[in-house]
């Protein structure tokens, strides 16, 4: 019945781009790329799942990180050109509070339900929330696509975006067994 392949954008919203604590002018950088991609995936026989970051007011992830994204603020409202994909027929809404996309969420059952063959990751950050998901549908051996100019992390005193983003791709590849591609190769 149901079958089609999954495009996971990972927390592209408002809080990762242009307000808050952690807004990212580099999470710009990936918006048009996206755009692309769900344009020419969600004509075919794909679905579209917007993982948003949305933290409880005390939560302790704000121990590690300044406090961004909580639920109900305009931090967790999806980028404006997502919106429509993100209500369309073809996508999915999935509210979490870890870098993980599984964790207490309806994602994996989701997924069993979809059975994809493949699952395209794009988003936002690199080296956390991506990475964490990435591993956990590995860990389900899920065939995972990773578009490198579709993700994006952040510049930060020790974190340099450019040096940290090749680490956790080749980290992708090399140890998740992630394909790494340009968007080029497969739209
Ligand atoms: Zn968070």
């Amino acid at each position: 019945m149901d079958m089609a392949n999954v495009v996971i954008v990972t927390d592209m919203l408002r809080g990762f781009y242009d307000i808050g604590n952690l807004k990212n002018p580099r999470t710009g950088r990936i918006v048009p790329n996206i755009v692309r991609l769900l344009e020419k995936k969600l004509q075919g026989d794909w679905r579209a799942v917007f993982l948003r970051d949305s933290h409880d007011s005390e939560d302790k992830e704000f121990e590690m990180f300044p406090v961004h994204c909580v639920k109900g603020t305009e931090e967790t409202s999806i980028i404006y050109p997502f919106g429509n994909f993100a209500v369309s027929r073809k996508g999915k809404r999935i509210n979490k509070k870890r870098y993980s996309g599984f964790f207490r969420t309806g994602l994996g059952a989701f997924l069993r339900k979809v059975n994809p063959q493949e699952v395209i990751v794009v988003g936002v950050c690199t080296d956390i929330c991506i990475l964490i998901t990435v591993a956990e549908l590995r860990i389900r051996d899920y065939k995972v696509i990773i578009p490198k100019d579709c993700v994006e992390t952040y510049d930060a005193p020790g974190h340099l975006a450019e040096e940290v983003n090749e680490w956790a791709l080749n980290y992708m590849r090399n140890i998740l067994g992630a394909k790494i591609v340009s968007l080029d190769e497969i739209i």
